[in-house]
Order: structure tokens, then C-alpha cells, then sequence
């Protein structure tokens, strides 16, 4: 799928950057055009990306600090500019546009969903919000923000694929250090399904087209990603159970967004060497996928590559429950309820104060 991507605010700037070199690297060619915006011109100079600048005079280049307000502002404020530089790298061969954003930080949170929606106005193919929400651990701020920006993000996008920065994450590595190598595993993944309707040397009519993923992703909300990959044999006979069991992991324990049980639409790409995907296997294992996530509508493809590996990459458009989802929403309230009673206990001191000075 032809894709421009645009990533605003720190994180979104890196993880396009990742997904733009992971594109090149690999000669896909499915990315064809992309932009990092951000008020803090400090992370904008480490990109091997065109850059906008916005904000600057607001914070003059320093950022909004976790201000997602601020950083809805200044978006609005230089929308013009930003808009002018994404209509230069969008071309009549763009299928879809993606706006990349950490949720729970200032400039992305605040930006992406007010630039998505003038995106919306402006061009007629589909522009997906790729929203990265924080991992469990990061504080208050970052959990409100991220509940705020999802849910604008969520209606004006024509779909959300989210990615919980916990999900892709290995065990031991935090969340700062591990920062490179998430991105490196985003870049991965969401270039494979960005690649996958780009088959190059793909022949035969089981190849994953462009449409599918946009089918997928048709009807809007939350989208989540699932991936796993394993050895395989060179026979596709041999090759079942290979399938079956890399789909299931893919989906039990390779989501973007974890245990996410039901969902109104999938699509299932079993990426490798065309005569070592086995039909069988390929079947088998989407029939379990609309079992498992509760769908009739489970859409299906290969990705020839010239790989030993076979892999199992599973988009799944609708999300319609995900315990982390809840459970993330659920903090996020509670967050904001905390704050709220902060704020509100402030006044309070502030009236007390002013009270006490006044006796
Ligand atoms: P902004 O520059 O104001 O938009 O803020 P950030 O992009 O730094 O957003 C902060 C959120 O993004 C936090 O939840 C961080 O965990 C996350 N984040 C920051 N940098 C990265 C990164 O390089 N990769 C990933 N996956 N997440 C990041």
C-alpha cells in the first residue's frame, strides 16, 4: 500500500523515520513520501527526515513539554505550512497517508488528531492515525494525554492502529533503552503490511492486494497489528502446522495492542517463500482466526519474499475488545479524575490562602 507517512512530536518523528528506512533498506518502495513536524527543534535535527517546524512563536523551538493543549495549538497555529509541505510529497500514487504519533507526550498527542482531520478534508484516500500508547509504567500525564488524544484520534482518523509501547517490548529492556529497538520492531511490522500490497516479485492470485488492508481497516476504531515468525521447511506439506502455530502466536502473544479478543474484521498475510506456504495451513488457520476473534470477515493473502522464515502478520480492523485497551482507558479516567481532584484541591489552598490573607 503506497503510502505517505507524517510523524509528529518526538516519537513520531523516530518511528517514522524507522519505518522509512526499513522501507528503502528492503526496496519496498511502499513508502512514498514522508515528513516529521514537531515544536522542539532539537528532535527534529537528529532526523534523516524533511522537517516542519511549528510553533515557533509560541515555544520558539523548545517544545510544549507534555502540554498536548499546546501542542493542538500550535498545529492549528502553522497548519498552513505543514499542509503546504505534505501536499509536496504526496503524489497521484499515494494510497493511504498515516500520521505517526506518540499519544501520551505534547506535540503528537495534541498535533496528530487536529491534523488528521484537515487531512481528512483535503484528500480523498484514507489517512490512518499510528498512535503509539505509553507502556504501563509512565506516569499520570502521559496516560491522561494519551485517553484525550485517542479518543479525538479515534473519530476523526479512518482508522487507529495502535501500538501499546509494552507489547513489542522484551523482557528486561526498559522502556528508554529499548526505545530503538521498539521502533526497530514498528518499523518491521507495519512495513511488512505496508509492503505487502506492494508484492514485488509476488506472482499468482493468493498475492495480498492494496484493498485488503483498506477493507480491513474500513469502519474505522482502534486496528492492532499481530506478528510471528518461525522456521520453516522448504516443502509447503511439511509446512501445516508451521502456519497454524505462527498465526496463533501472532494473535495470542505478537499483538501491537495485547489480548485483543474481538475484533470486526481481519486480515491473515503469510509472508515467505511462495512454495513453502502451505494452502492447507493458510485455511486452517483462518478459520481459526474467525473463531477466535468472534468475525465472519477474515480476509487472507500471501507475501512472497525470499525468506526461509515463514511469517504470520494479522491486521485486525474493529477492534471491538482488548482487555489492555479497557484496562488502559480505565487508568487513563482514573488519571484524569486524579488530576481533576489536584486541580480542584489547588483552588482550594489558593481560596484558603487568599482567605487567610485577607484576615
Ligand atoms: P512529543 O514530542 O511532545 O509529541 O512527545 P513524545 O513523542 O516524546 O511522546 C511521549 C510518549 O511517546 C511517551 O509515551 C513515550 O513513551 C513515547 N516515546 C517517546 N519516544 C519514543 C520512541 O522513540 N519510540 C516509542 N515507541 N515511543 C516513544
Amino acid at each position: 500500500m503506497k503510502s505517505v507517512l507524517i510523524g509528529v512530536g518526538q516519537a513520531g518523528g523516530k518511528v517514522t523515520a524507522a519505518l522509512s528506512d526499513f522501507d528503502s533498506r528492503n526496496g519496498f518502495g511502499a513508502v512514498v513520501g514522508s515528513l516529521a513536524v514537531n515544536s522542539a527543534r532539537s528532535d527534529l535535527q537528529s532526523l534523516p527526515l524533511d522537517t516542519v517546524l511549528i510553533g515557533g512563536v509560541d515555544v520558539s523551538g523548545h517544545g510544549v513539554g507534555g502540554d498536548n493543549e499546546l501542542g493542538a495549538q500550535v498545529m492549528q497555529e502553522d497548519i498552513q505550512e505543514v499542509l503546504g509541505a505534505i501536499d509536496g510529497r504526496t503524489t497521484a500514487e499515494a494510497e493511504a497517508i498515516f500520521v505517526v504519533a506518540g499519544l501520551g507526550g505534547g506535540t503528537g498527542s495534541g498535533g496528530a488528531p487536529y491534523l488528521v482531520r484537515e487531512l481528512q478534508q483535503i484528500y480523498d484516500i484514507p489517512v490512518y492515525g499510528l498512535g503509539i500508547l505509553p507502556g504501563r509504567d509512565e506516569g499520570s500525564l502521559y496516560q491522561v494525554n494519551a485517553g484525550r488524544s485517542l479518543k479525538t484520534l479515534i473519530r476523526e482518523a479512518d482508522a487507529t492502529l495502535l501500538v501499546d509501547n509494552d507489547a513489542w517490548r522484551s523482557s528486561g529492556e526498559s522502556l528508554e533503552s529499548g526505545y530503538e529497538a521498539i521502533n526497530e520492531r514498528i518499523a518491521q511490522r507495519v512495513g511488512l503490511l505496508l509492503a505487502a500490497g506492494e508484492a514485488v516479485n509476488g506472482v499468482g492470485e493468493s498475492v495480498v492486494d492494496s484493498s485488503e488492508v483498506i477493507n480491513t481497516l474500513r469502519g474505522g476504531g482502534v486496528a492492532t497489528l499481530g506478528y510471528a515468525a518461525a522456521e520453516a521447511s522448504s516443502d509447503a506439506a511439511m509446512n501445516v502446522n508451521v502456519v497454524t502455530s505462527t498465526t496463533r502466536r501472532a494473535v495470542r502473544s505478537g499483538m501491537s495492542l495485547p489480548d485483543t479478543t474481538s475484533a470486526e474484521r481481519g486480515l491473515l498475510v503469510v509472508a515467505g517463500r511462495p512454495d513453502s506456504i502451505s494452502r492447507k495451513g493458510v485455511e486452517r488457520a483462518r478459520s481459526w482466526l474467525e473463531t477466535e476473534i468472534d468475525t465472519m470477515e477474515v480476509r487472507g493473502g500471501d507475501f512472497p519474499m525470499r525468506e526461509d522464515r515463514l511469517a504470520a502478520l494479522v491486521l485486525l480492523g474493529g477492534v471491538a475488545h482488548s482487555d489492555r485497551l479497557e484496562g488502559f482507558l480505565e487508568r487513563a479516567r482514573q488519571a484524569a479524575r486524579e488530576e481533576k481532584e489536584r486541580e480542584q484541591e489547588d483552588d482550594r489552598s489558593l481560596t484558603d490562602d487568599r482567605i487567610d490573607g485577607l484576615l
